[in-house]
């Protein structure tokens, strides 16, 4: 049974989908005037997690995630290069997605762009204003959010002290500022980006983007919607208030968030100027896994402070891992040992148990750690076949449709080295240890260490 804790009740809560074996999510994209920084990265490797997650545990997934490509940012971002909207906004998605690729983030099913759904929103804020939700004000038209008494739910925000009638044009704001919130703003002229519609000659506020873009793809009421806390008051708090205006049904039934990614105890942000891109760590050498795993191995709703230190650990990890799960291969002897296969099962369930549990991931990770442990002890005493080698490989493999962190390349050493190894195995065989050493300090100044194990040496490249 999955559990998920769900923002809306406050509760972990057992997930049954309204469709069976069917999950419809929706995660929050990116707004692109700009490179995504990590935190950013943060939550859509939770949200990869999530999707990655529950394939796993047998779900069909219909997944959207948006791109926002007309708010207040990306108009200014295009204002200020002097180029279109389109122009300014294809670069950023086109670096996005090669990101996402870079991090192993799996495609979601649709990832539709703001700029193509304006007949979507204009519909919803036909209907709002049909149904008295929505009015007119100096040709913008705001969401009168004292005519949704369920206003709040989300994000628990003290409604007492709102003062009726008081606007915000933004599409950020913070939680002393709830007040009527923009549904489409009317064109202005120095902006230079607007629509002519039925409602009027202008321009959507950000939440009606993803209200209308999820219910297009998803349907009125869907499963999961996802983003970081941040997203949880205005953006998601209006989305709900939006949508369940307009159709008068519950819009989600579960909604996830994550926590933030931190430098230094504060909230990585482009405002704040504390931010690495993707593209910052990878210029400075580090390897794009190590990053994912680094994102991945805290559970997503704990805050996770980021240092370049534990990015170096993290590298360390997907070293070793990676070395462990190619390293099996020296390994070609026909005994068979009924014991690993035992291990893999129980570590199995408790893989499952634990990614059940609202995406335990790091209880999940360690007992794939403490898997690794006992097969490196068995492997040492020589208690290992090649069937177990494939067992084990095969277990690694299969949860990798979840993790995602191994690293298919394979190395390769020069002819001589590979003869200077041969050559070494035959002096350790005729007892002569001399040359046997001169020759590993060679290979090692070359930079590869040698390890002798019951089934042969094997190499890596060190540094
Ligand atoms: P934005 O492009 O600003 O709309 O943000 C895209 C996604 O990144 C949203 O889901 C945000 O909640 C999330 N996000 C932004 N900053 C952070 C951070 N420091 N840690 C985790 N998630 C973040
Ligand atoms: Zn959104």
């Amino acid at each position: 049974m999955i559990k998920f804790y769900n923002t809306l009740t406050k509760k972990k809560e057992e997930f049954i989908p309204i469709e069976d074996k069917i999950v419809r999510l929706y995660t929050c994209g990116p707004t692109v005037y700009d490179l995504a920084h990590i935190g950013n990265f943060r939550a859509y490797i939770f949200e990869d997690l999530l999707h990655r997650y529950l394939e796993y545990r047998g779900y069909k997934v219909i997944r959207v995630m948006n791109i926002t490509d007309v708010d207040d940012k990306t108009i200014k971002g295009a204002k200020n290069e002097g180029i279109s909207l389109r122009e300014f906004t294809d670069r950023y998605i086109k670096i996005f997605l090669e990101d996402m690729e870079i991090l192993r983030l799996k495609k979601p099913d649709y990832m539709p762009r703001a700029t193509e759904h304006i007949k979507e929103m204009v519909e919803l804020i036909k209907k709002l204003l049909e149904k008295g939700y929505a009015y007119y004000k100096d040709n913008s038209i705001y969401f009168s959010i004292s005519k949704f008494p369920s206003y709040g739910k989300l994000s628990g925000i003290d409604l007492s002290k709102i003062k009726v009638g008081a606007r915000v044009d933004a599409d950020e704001y913070e939680k002393q500022d709830v007040r009527d919130f923009v549904l489409w703003k009317a064109a202005k002229e120095e902006e230079g980006v607007w629509w002519e519609t039925e409602i009027g000659k202008g321009r959507p506020g950000w939440h009606i983007e993803c209200s209308a873009m999820s219910m297009k793809y998803l349907g009125e009421t869907f499963d999961i919607h996802t983003g970081g806390v941040d997203n949880i008051f205005p953006h998601h708090e209006n989305e709900i208030a939006q949508s369940e205006c307009a159709t008068g049904k519950k819009f989600v039934n579960y909604w996830l968030h994550c926590a933030h990614l931190l430098v230094n105890g504060e909230k990585m942000s482009k405002s704040k100027g504390n931010f690495y891109t993707l593209r910052d760590l990878l210029n400075k050498g580090y390897n794009p896994i190590a990053i994912r795993y680094l994102l991945l191995s805290t559970h997503y709703r704990d805050p996770l402070n980021f240092t370049e230190n534990s990015l170096k650990q993290a590298e360390n990890t997907i070293k070793n891992y990676n070395e462990f799960y190619q390293g099996l291969n020296i390994c070609a002897e026909e005994k068979y040992n009924p014991e690993i296969k035992k291990e893999i099962e129980k570590t199995r369930e408790k893989f499952i148990e634990e990614l059940d549990n609202d995406l335990n991931i790091s209880p999940a990770l360690s007992h794939i750690f403490n898997l690794i442990k006992k097969v490196n002890i068995y492997f040492s005493k020589g208690e290992f076949g090649k069937q177990n080698v494939k067992e084990v490989k095969e277990f690694l493999e299969d949860v990798d449709n979840v993790l995602c962190i191994i690293e298919k390349k394979e190395e390769f050493l020069p002819e001589e080295y590979l003869n200077l190894i041969k050559e070494r195995e035959i002096a350790r065989k005729n007892k002569n240890y001399k040359k046997a050493d001169e020759i590993r300090n060679i290979l090692k100044e070359k930079g590869i260490l040698l390890e002798d194990t019951p089934y042969g040496t094997r190499w890596k490249k060190i540094g």
